[in-house]
């Protein structure tokens, strides 16, 4: 738990989500600004702050939400027409939230490379 995170805010209540999935390991919610008409994040219960900052005993909680994120995709029906999955990681990736966490887009055809 870090202080100023608002995901673990997000993760203790005290900022509100849409919360779509959570078990031992992670939770998921709604972005709130979303680009794709699926737009889901998943996050570790455990405050990390990025993928640069990732322990090699903190790996099982990306492993654990990969699969989340796949038992999830499976059940809301979205495995037939595809995912993208993304992680953002520092200034030039993107990153706004320094609590890792990864993107569940979907519900539309998403262009490669990325802007
Ligand atoms: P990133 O730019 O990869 O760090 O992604 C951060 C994401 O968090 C963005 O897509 C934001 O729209 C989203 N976000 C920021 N604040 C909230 C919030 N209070 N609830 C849900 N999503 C949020
Ligand atoms: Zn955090």
């Amino acid at each position: 738990m870090s202080e100023n995170c608002l995901f673990c805010k997000i993760i203790q209540g005290s900022i509100p989500a849409k919360k779509v999935w959570e078990d031992e390991n992670c939770l998921a919610f709604q972005d709130i600004s979303p680009v794709a008409p699926v737009h889901v994040l998943f996050i570790p219960k455990k405050h990390i702050s990025s993928l640069d900052a990732l322990q090699k005993e903190d790996s099982s909680y990306i492993g654990n939400i990969l699969l989340s994120i796949s038992e999830y995709a499976s059940k809301e029906g979205l495995s037939k027409s595809g995912y993208r999955v993304v992680n953002n990681m520092g200034t030039d990736g993107g990153q706004t939230v320094f609590h890792i966490h990864f993107h569940l887009l979907a519900g539309r055809q998403f262009n490669w490379p990325p802007g």
